[in-house]
């Protein structure tokens, strides 16, 4: 066949997704396999979101309401800006996706760091824009580094905060003075998916520095800690001039009317986000501590996740914990290779992987 795609497609790799728990359970022969790979939230959705998904069920032979108008109403109020401020998107992703094909040229230059979540990369090439990759200093965001390869054809800069894969976190002082050395005509993304799970006053939040005439966009998400994954919906805070272009390259029903229901229910449920960082939490200080008892290194962490060194292959530990019936992510082809990330589990699934690493270690 003749298909013959211009390269800025060849130039990505497809997403390389990881097989169904089902499929491993089978291939195996292990009944009970748990996941702490993705970072999701191990209790499962908010029990608000799951009675009123249940209850829009009745409606779905209708479109969705194309402009999410009470999602975008409640979180308007809730974040105390104008609904015109906020985007709605199929995931967080989507808004990634959309913030490239309103904004960016070919040959426009986009920082992000490396590591960091793989989607900023794709969407630049997409556009045939260039991704520029700025290392971490010590597993943490180096914003002198990322003022340094600010250039004439920067126009975009990509901050996870907390960042993914290594939890650590920027503080406010540090952001407000990043963006007071950025240029006025650069769009500064600040990808906040695990704000939720940040200890009070050790996280930057970007809200904060919200302005209708900064080039400033605050990325969340329902996906984590929300427990809402599956469903796929998230938002971004940016100006009002800006959103305007993000909705014309928006596909109308973007965000399907059972995410729309589900996300405007979690905004109420208190209880289960409450429940959600107390288990995060204490989590994280029980991996924390049996991992440190076995000698292996845990950077510290901000996020639901814990980056851990287990000094040798961890893409061989990674395949043994999988005969374990223990699924974790490799941090191999993040260019760590004797790291892994674990996703804070329940407490008798965060307690299987100890065991697990100390049985595959021994
Ligand atoms: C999980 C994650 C997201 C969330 O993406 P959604 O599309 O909203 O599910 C965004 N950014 C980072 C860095 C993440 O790890």
């Amino acid at each position: 066949m003749d298909i013959n795609p211009p390269d800025f497609v060849m130039s990505v790799q497809p997403y390389a997704p990881g097989k169904p728990i089902e499929e491993l359970k089978r291939e195996y022969g292990i009944a009970d396999v748990i996941k702490l790979a993705s970072n999701e939230n191990p209790l499962g959705p908010s029990p608000l979101a799951v009675q009123a998904m249940q209850e829009a069920v009745a409606a779905l032979h209708r479109y969705p309401d194309g402009s999410g108008y009470y999602l975008v109403k409640k979180l308007a109020d809730i974040l105390k800006v104008a609904p015109a401020n906020i985007v709605l998107g199929n995931g967080s992703d989507e808004i990634i996706g959309m913030l490239g094909r309103a904004l960016l040229r070919a040959g426009d230059e986009v920082i992000m760091n490396d590591p960091s979540f793989s989607m900023y990369a794709i969407m630049a090439r997409l556009s045939e824009a260039v991704p520029v990759s700025v290392p971490l200093t010590s597993l943490a965001v180096d914003l002198d580094r990322i003022k340094a390869a600010v250039t004439p054809r920067t126009r975009m800069i990509f901050l996870t905060n907390p960042h993914n894969p290594t939890g650590s976190a920027l503080t406010d002082d540090q952001l407000e003075s990043f963006l007071r050395d950025i240029p006025a005509n650069v769009l500064v993304v600040v990808d906040e998916a695990y704000a939720e799970f940040a200890g009070e006053g050790c996280c930057a939040d970007s809200r904060r520095f919200f302005d209708n005439q900064r080039l400033l966009v605050t990325l969340r998400t329902f996906s984590k800690a929300y427990g809402l994954a599956g469903l796929r919906v998230g938002y971004g805070i940016m100006p009002e001039e800006l959103a305007g272009f993000l909705n014309r390259v928006r596909q109308p029903f973007n965000v399907n009317s059972l995410a729309q229901a589900a996300a405007l229910a979690a905004l109420d449920d208190n209880e289960f986000l409450a429940l959600t960082r107390q288990m995060v939490r204490q989590g994280l200080d029980y991996l924390t501590a049996s991992l440190e008892e076995m000698g292996i290194a845990c950077f510290p962490t901000q996020a639901n996740f814990l980056l851990i060194d287990v000094k040798t292959d961890a893409d061989q530990i990674f395949e043994k914990l999988l005969e374990q019936g223990v699924i974790v992510r490799s941090m191999v082809s993040y260019g760590y290779p004797d790291y892994l990330r674990i996703t804070a589990g329940l407490p008798l699934e965060n307690e299987r992987f100890v065991e697990a690493l100390r049985k595959v270690l021994s």
